[in-house]
């Protein structure tokens, strides 16, 4: 007897996202109700096109990157904050820190092939006098007064604050008039003091956090917003997370971009915790575009994500992929598996196969070719 095989018509199965869905079809605001039933979800397909859908309707078929050069200016630092594998007590060994011109002739070199933007961040030196940050900004300016200078994270500002006996409206003026511009989004972490306690207890709180990127934005700077993830954190605290921000960004309007950073855990006192997943790191991306409406970039960060996922991510909701780094330290100390450098091709090719349109931006998302 010939075999002769049936077929069952297959019913359409009820989008328990449509009414989400409908809400970001019309350009609504979703509530953090909404978001926590997004992360519930293992619905990656509709989550993926609804941020999609955002990603396109802000910024097009457009993917942006930055001729940039990181400086991790020393590792040196009063905190250990559990999952942080950059850092070194005073005294400690593995301990770094350079002067002013070690940064300066890299820099140089890097000037010539085109970058528009520094990236300066560093643990929390104990004695550096606050000369040592307005010479080194000085130093940068002197040698191209186009660069943008985006430094220091509000933990920093916040510790700048305190060591040199300043308000944060002063430290930032000093600052300003070295040459500063903008401010980077790190060491917002995940704000909940619960989850806090657990990864950083002696850190100043996302409150300050929350409280230096108000004052900065009063003071017209531009600044970032990032959250890290994937460690002891709960989706709740990540949804509480993102409605912080976008309370914050309602108000002021300064933040730039949204960078969800994945936890990378080696070589931390979470190690225990491992590595985010590639199904978790793309929700966690489209969720942040979907709930950050009033944010005009989210970026795929390709450093702690991994090219793959930041490349994928460009279909998820992110419409930034960040740009050459040069030299990368922060991340690599903790086991991250990417190059310390992008080159321009690179990037180019990463975002064309992901089928978006290439486009150079500067630190203020103005697009330079
Ligand atoms: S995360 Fe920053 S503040 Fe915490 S230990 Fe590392 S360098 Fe220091």
């Amino acid at each position: 007897m010939q075999y002769a095989p049936t077929y069952t018509r297959r019913t359409q199965m009820p989008n328990p996202l449509s009414d989400i869905e409908a809400k970001t079809e019309r350009g609504e605001r979703i509530t953090p109700e909404d978001g926590l039933r997004l992360f519930a979800s293992d619905d990656l397909v509709t989550i993926g096109r609804m941020a999609n859908q955002i990603r396109e309707r802000k910024n097009g078929n457009h993917a942006y990157y930055i001729l940039n050069h990181h400086i991790d200016y020393s590792n040196i630092c009063v905190l250990a904050c559990k999952f942080c594998a950059f850092a070194k007590r005073p005294g400690e060994d593995g301990g770094f820190f350079h002067d002013q011109d070690y940064y300066l002739e890299k820099l140089s070199e890097d000037l010539r092939e085109g970058i528009t933007e520094v990236h300066i961040v560093g643990g929390l030196h104990p004695t550096l006098p606050f000369s040592y940050y307005t010479d080194l900004i000085q130093g940068i300016k002197q040698l191209s007064q186009q660069i943008h200078v985006k430094a220091f994270t509000a933990v920093e500002i916040d510790f700048f604050a305190r060591l040199y006996k300043m308000p944060v409206t002063e430290t930032l003026e000093q600052l300003r008039a070295a040459g500063l511009d903008s401010m980077p989004g790190g060491g917002a972490e995940i704000f909940a003091p619960e989850v806090y306690d657990q990864i950083c207890k002696e850190k100043m709180g996302g409150e300050r956090w929350l409280e230096i990127h108000r004052i900065a934005h009063q003071m017209k700077f531009k600044t970032n917003a990032t959250m890290l993830y994937g460690h002891v954190e709960k989706p709740h605290h990540r949804i509480d997370h993102m409605e912080q921000l976008r309370r914050l960004q309602d108000e002021t309007g300064g933040f730039l971009s949204f960078i969800p950073l994945a936890f990378n855990p080696e070589n931390t006192e979470l190690a225990h915790l491992g590595w985010t997943s590639g199904q978790d790191d793309l929700k966690t991306l489209a969720i942040s575009r979907i709930y950050l409406d009033n944010f005009d970039h989210i970026k795929s960060y390709w450093i702690t994500s991994g090219l793959g996922i930041a490349q994928l991510g460009l279909s998820f909701g992110a419409d930034d992929i960040h740009g050459t780094v040069r030299e990368e330290n922060i991340t690599h100390m903790a086991g991250a598996k990417v190059p310390q450098i992008l080159t321009v091709p690179d990037l180019k090719r990463l975002i064309a196969e992901a089928g978006r349109e290439a486009h150079q931006r500067d630190s203020l998302y103005n697009i330079l070719n």
